[in-house]
C-alpha cells in the first residue's frame, strides 16, 4: 500500500505500523511521516532535523533506531545508490532514481517503459522487482555549472 498519500493521517500511520508487527510509537510514527512527506530521499541526520521540531526530546541515536525498526518492518527501504552513508525511501511503489553524482540528489522517477527486460532465467534467482538507477547531473547542478 502507498502510505505517502496518508502521511499527515497519525492513526492511519499507527495502524501500518502494527500491521508491520510493530508498536506505533511517537517516535516512529514522526520518522515514518518524516519519509513520508519528503522527496529527498533523506539520510538519518535530515531525519533528524526534520522530527526535532515535533519531537524535541528524539536524540540521532533514537533516529537510527527508529529508521532500523521500520526497514526491518518493510515500512521503508534503504537505498544505496554511491557510498555517502545511508538514504531511505518511503515511496513503496515500483520506481526508478535518478542519482546527482554531484550534489547526492535522488529523485524518483516512474516510468515503467524504463525498465530493462528480465530474463526468465537468472540462474535460479527468483527476481521481485527491478529498479533502475540513473546516475547523472541534476538540472540545478547543470543550471550552476
Ligand atoms: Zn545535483
Ligand atoms: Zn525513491
Amino acid at each position: 500500500m502507498d502510505l505517502r498519500p496518508h502521511a499527515h493521517d497519525g492513526e492511519r500511520l499507527a495502524t501500518a505500523c502494527r500491521e508491520a508487527g510493530l508498536k506505533a510509537t511517537p517516535q516512529r510514527l514522526a520518522v515514518l511521516k518524516a519519509l513520508l512527506t519528503s522527496r529527498e530521499h533523506p539520510g538519518p541526520e535530515a531525519v533528524f532535523r526534520q522530527v526535532r521540531g515535533e519531537l524535541s526530546s528524539i536524540s540521532l541515536a533514537t533516529v537510527y533506531k527508529t529508521l532500523d525498526a521500520l526497514e526491518a518492518a518493510g515500512l521503508v527501504e534503504r537505498v544505496t545508490p554511491l557510498s555517502d552513508g545511508r538514504r531511505y525511501d518511503a515511496n513503496r511503489t515500483p520506481h526508478h532514481h535518478l542519482v546527482c553524482t554531484t550534489c547526492g540528489r535522488i529523485e524518483d522517477h516512474e516510468d515503467p517503459a524504463l525498465a530493462p527486460p528480465v530474463p526468465p532465467q537468472l540462474g535460479g534467482f527468483q527476481a521481485r522487482s527491478v529498479r533502475v538507477e540513473v546516475l547523472g547531473v541534476c538540472a540545478a547542478c547543470r543550471r550552476e555549472a
